[in-house]
């Protein structure tokens, strides 16, 4: 497999606080890498860190074999890194579809504000994006929705829309920062098998997840999160037999 992002010694601290320390971590094309870890382990750090949110540190990213290092949130969607939050951000007060078309602003060339407020120039770009919105929506199950003002989708169906709004700038590399927070176990299978959906429709996929057994059922790699230090990755197999996960995990357990 083709390696698409290369993570070398990657590092973020806020003052004394060492989120993410020397982590090394490859992602390949077309896989889904499961990332692991307990509360605080610096699973988010790395995605802020990966799509500019953060700069790093210390330590390089390179993307498609270009050094990304510190580029900032926009560079990054151009490049095609684009992420989905912990906490969902959506636009409440707007449709389903308005939602999306902010999420082509890194496509289209309007600002997404002219889009959302439709100034008469930002129309025929409004109009080619609304027919891929939709059929992104179609295919996300949401089309039905479409003109239903987000805040009041629930809550399963916010979170599949805001995969939506990440998938509409076509990005070669998702990254999804635990889709399935606040899900009950039967809306959290049906997120992981969706992730898998997703994966097979075109882009690399990175998902954070707290639900080890989930993870492991739908990664093809696992990296996993202690402490702002990778200690582990592999296939789950591997990740599920080393010590350290082990003991990271059942060290939580008896807290
Ligand atoms: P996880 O997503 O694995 O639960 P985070 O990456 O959110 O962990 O956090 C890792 C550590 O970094 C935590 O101790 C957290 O409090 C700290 N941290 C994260 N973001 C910030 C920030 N913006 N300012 C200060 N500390 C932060
Ligand atoms: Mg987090």
């Amino acid at each position: 497999m083709a390696e698409l992002l290369r993570a070398e010694k990657l590092s973020r601290h806020f003052g004394g606080v060492k989120a993410l320390t020397n982590v090394n971590l490859t992602v390949n094309e077309g896989e889904i890498l499961g990332v692991i870890g307990p509360n605080g382990a610096g699973k988010s750090t790395l995605f802020n860190v990966l799509t500019g949110f953060y700069k790093p540190s210390d330590g390089k990213i390179h993307y498609k074999n270009r050094d990304i290092t510190g580029r900032p949130v926009f560079e990054t969607a151009k490049s095609g890194i684009t992420r989905t939050f912990q906490n969902i951000r959506l636009f409440d007060q707007v449709s389903v579809l308005q939602n999306m078309l902010v999420g082509m602003h890194t496509q289209l060339r309007p600002k997404f504000t002219e889009i959302l407020f439709k100034k008469p120039d930002a129309i025929p770009e409004e109009i080619r994006g609304r027919k891929d919105a939709e059929e992104v929506l179609d295919s996300f199950g949401l089309l039905d929705v479409a003109h239903i003002t987000a805040g009041n989708l629930p809550y399963g169906k916010k979170r599949r829309l805001e995969i939506a709004r990440a998938f509409i700038s076509k990005p070669s590399l998702l990254l999804l920062d635990e889709p399935s927070a606040g899900m009950n176990p039967s809306e959290t299978v049906e997120m992981m098998k969706f992730i898998k959906d997703i994966r097979d429709k075109g882009p690399t996929v990175v998902v954070i997840e707290h639900n080890m057994k989930l993870i492991m059922g739908i990664s093809d790699r696992v990296a996993v999160l202690n402490f702002g230090e990778k200690i582990a990755d592999g296939t789950p197999a591997e990740v599920q037999a080393n010590h350290e996960v082990i003991e990271a995990y059942l060290g939580k357990e008896e807290e």
